[in-house]
């Protein structure tokens, strides 16, 4: 079986052709600076061959156009036929409270991503334009949503809802949904692989770390509650974005600085995070080299950036009633020692102990806590790819269309309501769900 998964960008389309059964990529590539005149299609094949091209890529549909072309192509190509895509996955970044689970793609689905544009309006849009390429140029293939939102729909209320007057989450849908779900959900699934025990089990603390940075509670299978909210602004510091900060702070900045409210947006959205402190970068390998050269600045931004994640692990402790593991991935969760072991300084108390040569062992998968932590902690790749496949197979199997219909049909994300006693019972579902899920 062969998937294609799209992630539709603004400016950029990423692609793999990915056999879900063997859990291996076939191809996978990127079509950058996708509107210009001087776009780069770059593509990699699964036995190491690679090729770039130049080309004018001017709308998504031509994206896809060239994706195509490039799976097929006699020289660097991995089908013969289009017809051998049996379904497209598309990562969709808000799904706001529609989408609680993975699904197939339809007019309503196509009529709710678009409702759900006001919720992300640099994101959906482009997604959208990825689904509508895929109708012209693969008609008739089935194709599948998923959502980064869509892990975090487990949320109660108590974790969801912000302090404002309840009418404004009604009128207009201001609540945290949080994103980065299908990562949160394919590293505590891997740990709970690699610990030996159902997920449905496990109290999960994971912490994606990359330029956008975000950390989860997952407790027995459930994201109970994350970092990001209403957008991915809040939370941890991250690469350009301030995370957590107090509100008013905006109101202040546009007074004193005397700025428009879409310059403050950018600002704490561009310019703040580890750029903003350091004065300098907001690539961690750069703050993690001039930190040792004796910069006071990168050092500054990498404790602020460090504590926060400290901070995070003891108050998911507190929300799940204990930890089994920590997970770090992302760029900078994957392979940096340096944050990773400064995170989990203090955290002694917990059981947690980090075990230093572990810690700086090259990278991939690994187990970076010491024989005696009580707490496992790990540092993993993330494949949200993978997950994207996984779930676009079992969704398209278990409707009928066109792949023979055969597994169990039981997508990643379980379809929840948000509210009330519906909420608190989806831990319970997801429970359920999760150890009936077939690991990645
Ligand atoms: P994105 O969120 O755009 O997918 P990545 O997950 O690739 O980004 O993460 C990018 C971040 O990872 C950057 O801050 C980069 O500096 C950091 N990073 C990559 N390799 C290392 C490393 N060896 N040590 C520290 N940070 C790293």
């Amino acid at each position: 079986m062969k998937i294609l998964v799209l992630n539709s960008g603004s400016s950029s389309v990423k692609y793999q052709l990915i056999d879900p059964e063997n859990r291996r990529f076939l191809a996978k590539g990127l079509i950058d600076r996708v509107g210009m005149s001087d776009s780069v299609v770059t593509h990699e094949r699964h036995d190491g061959d690679k090729v770039k091209i130049s080309a004018e890529v001017l709308d998504h549909q031509t994206a896809i156009e060239y994706v195509l072309a490039v799976l097929l192509s006699k020289n660097h190509g991995v089908i013969q036929d289009k017809s051998e895509i049996d379904a497209v996955g598309h990562r969709v970044v808000h799904g706001g409270e529609s989408f609680s689970a993975s699904v197939l793609v339809d007019e309503k689905v196509i009529d709710e991503i678009r409702e759900n544009i006001e919720l992300a309006p640099l994101h959906n849009p482009h997604n959208l334009r990825g689904i509508q390429a895929v109708l012209k140029h693969l008609p008739g293939t089935p194709q599948v949503a998923v959502f980064d939102t869509a892990f975090h729909q487990g949320m109660p209320p108590r974790a969801f809802l912000y302090g404002i007057p309840y009418l404004l989450y009604k009128k207009y849908k201001i609540r945290r949904y949080g994103f980065h779900g299908t990562s949160h959900y394919y590293v505590s699934q891997r740990a709970a692989e690699l610990i030996g025990k159902p997920l449905n089990q496990l109290k999960i603390v994971t912490a994606h770390l990359g330029n956008g940075c975000s950390m989860a509670a997952v407790d027995r299978g459930v994201s109970i509650d994350t970092t990001m909210g209403f957008t991915p602004l809040e939370g941890l510091l991250m690469g350009t974005r301030s995370g957590d900060l107090d509100p008013t702070i905006i109101l202040h900045i546009v007074g004193r600085e005397g700025l428009s409210l879409a310059e403050a947006n950018t600002l704490l959205n561009k310019h703040s995070g580890l750029l903003g402190i350091s004065g300098l970068t907001s690539d961690m390998r750069e703050i993690i080299l001039e930190r040792k050269s004796g910069n006071k600045q990168a050092d500054l931004a990498f404790q602020v950036f460090s504590y926060r994640i400290r901070k995070y692990i003891g108050a998911y402790a507190a929300a799940m009633g204990g930890i089994d593991a920590v997970v770090f991935t992302g760029g900078i969760g994957e392979n940096s020692p340096e944050v990773r072991a400064e995170s989990c300084t203090g955290l002694e108390f917990l059981g947690l102990n980090i075990d230093n040569v572990r810690n700086s062992s090259p990278e991939g998968e690994k187990l970076i806590s010491s024989e005696s932590s009580k707490v496992r902690v790990y540092a993993l790749p993330t494949n949200e790819e993978l997950v994207i496949a996984l779930d676009t197979m079992r969704i398209v199997k278990s409707s009928g269309k066109s792949i023979a219909a055969g597994a169990s049909g039981v997508s990643s994300f379980h379809r929840v309501k948000g509210d009330g006693e519906e909420a608190k019972s989806a831990v319970e579902k997801r429970a359920n769900v999760a150890s009936e899920q077939k690991p990645l």
